[in-house]
């Protein structure tokens, strides 16, 4: 399978090399050139099918064929040995025909480390293959840095250097990514911004020169092998709700849009989904978006899903993309648009088809901790805020049509943001067993000015990479 820029002006890459680039160098973000589909006969077989088989059948398509089928089973097999669930990302029923998927027993407690366990597992063995090594650095608000921490700790050929908000992470978070013991894990806490973190990112990417002696390589949600790990999910759980027999409609807690553009994949890919809902917090972008076709940004706001306090949706490039019949010229007028003007307005053919298969919604602040107390009251389930975020914006779009399934995604476990379970509950969920003494680990990160200077010579004086990462251009 080939991948193209959305923005049309870089070579198409190979799936390791997408793997391994991230971003494109015309700043765009890779697709698949023609999308995979899954026969009807496939998709019936997932019914009852252990969650790695599908992941086989699912991301297999989107692979070099240079990767032996039972080499990436193993892979697969050992990526999802490290979740905590036997089902890996089970379905839990919370009322009449509204389910939570639970995408968070992997070992940082969110779904990000559905698709890092397999990223690592994917790059690891691309960079050995060439004798590479590479260093990946990362901005976060928390889960990303952590699932990407957990997920390269202690592999030969990779250095990773994750930025954070000094002070403005959770203490969860924080101690997920400052407690693990591995010399190629450096955890840097940014005296900026989680906007600073990541605006510094991308001028290392693009100094060119900085980029080749690192062997700089991203694991943000653009990645497109990250988007491809998560379509699994949409999939299993159709199956349990009857798919492809029935059609199902999901709601899914919106930050970058990775996530749901992968049930947007799961979609074009054969599998019957009747609605895809946008679920946002207080930074509604998307929301807006979808509502009034103007895409404009506004400043970020703090809420109690922090994982999605966001400006700008960067994979929502790749739906676009496609809404735009994949006409890269039209991508980067809008882009253009968007540098200098901080909005584009969204063409009324392009609007019509996001709509087909889109719907969006947002929850206050007031909404998402009524939502947690309720599925308390409810259930004996406690929600994490991003979760509850999706449950109350599934709840209505249940009510127009009842009789589909719906699905909110489950993105964080409880535990992981105890204030606001504990503030809307009065109950406390406890962390799982294998991260019980988190709060006795000794922590180890250093704290760096908000200057890209000084990060990047703190960056250089510890990576060992010293070719650049085969990325084709
Ligand atoms: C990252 C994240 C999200 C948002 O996912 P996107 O793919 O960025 O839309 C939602 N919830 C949690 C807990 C997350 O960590």
């Amino acid at each position: 399978m080939a991948y193209i820029s959305t923005r049309g002006e870089a070579p198409a890459l190979s799936f390791t090399e997408a793997l391994l680039a991230g971003l494109a160098p015309d700043g765009g973000l890779y697709v698949p050139e023609t999308m995979p589909s899954l026969s009807r006969k496939t998709l019936l077989g997932f019914a009852g099918a252990p969650y790695v088989d599908v992941a086989q059948a699912v991301i297999s398509p989107f692979l070099d064929d240079t990767l032996p089928a039972g080499d990436f089973r193993k892979m697969l097999a050992s990526a999802y040995a490290t979740f905590r669930h036997k089902a890996v990302t089970p379905l839990a029923q919370i009322d009449d025909n509204l389910f939570v998927l639970e995408l968070f027993h992997g070992p940082t407690l969110a779904f990000k480390d559905v698709a890092m366990q397999l990223l690592g597992r994917l790059m690891d063995r691309a960079l050995k293959a060439h004798g590479q090594r590479a260093t990946i650095v990362g901005a976060t608000s928390g889960d990303t840095g952590a699932a990407a921490i957990e997920a390269f700790r202690g592999l030969e050929q990779v250095d990773v250097f994750i930025l954070y908000p000094h002070g403005r992470v959770s203490d969860v978070q924080r101690r997920q990514m400052t407690t693990v013991d591995a010399d190629n894990i450096h955890a840097i806490a940014l005296e900026g911004t989680f906007d600073d973190a990541q605006a510094m990112l991308k001028s290392f990417f693009r100094d060119k020169s900085l980029r080749e002696k690192l062997g700089l390589s991203g694991v943000n949600s653009i990645n497109f092998a990250r988007v491809a790990a998560q379509t699994v999910y949409y999939f299993t759980a159709a199956a349990v709700l009857g798919g492809p027999l029935r059609p199902v409609s999901f709601t899914v807690p919106t930050g970058n849009f990775g996530d749901i553009l992968a049930g947007y994949m799961a979609r074009q890919m054969g599998l019957p989904v009747e609605r895809l809902i946008v679920a946002t917090n207080s930074n509604d972008i998307l929301a807006r978006a979808l509502d009034t076709g103007r895409y404009e940004v506004r400043g970020v706001h703090a809420t109690q899903s922090p994982s999605m306090d966001i400006q700008v949706s960067s994979n929502f490039e790749r739906l676009l993309f496609d809404a735009l019949d994949r006409d890269p010229q039209a991508i980067r007028g809008l882009m253009a648009r968007l540098d200098q003007s901080g909005a584009f307005d969204i063409p009324a053919g392009a609007m019509q088809k996001i709509r087909e298969n889109f719907s969006a919604g947002a929850a206050s602040e007031a909404e998402t901790s009524a939502e947690i107390a309720r599925t308390w009251r409810e259930t004996e389930t406690l929600l994490d805020p991003h979760t509850a975020v999706a449950v109350h914006v599934a709840r209505k779009n249940l009510a127009k049509n009842p009789h589909v399934p719906m699905v909110a995604l489950g993105t964080a476990h409880p535990a992981k943001f105890p204030d606001a379970v504990r503030a809307a509950t009065g109950v406390s969920a406890p962390l799982p067993a294998h991260l019980a003494d988190l709060f006795e680990r000794a922590e180890r990160f250093d704290v760096l000015p908000n200057d890209a200077k000084a990060v990047e010579a703190f960056i250089s004086a510890r990576a060992r990479a010293v070719t650049l990462a085969a990325n084709g251009g």
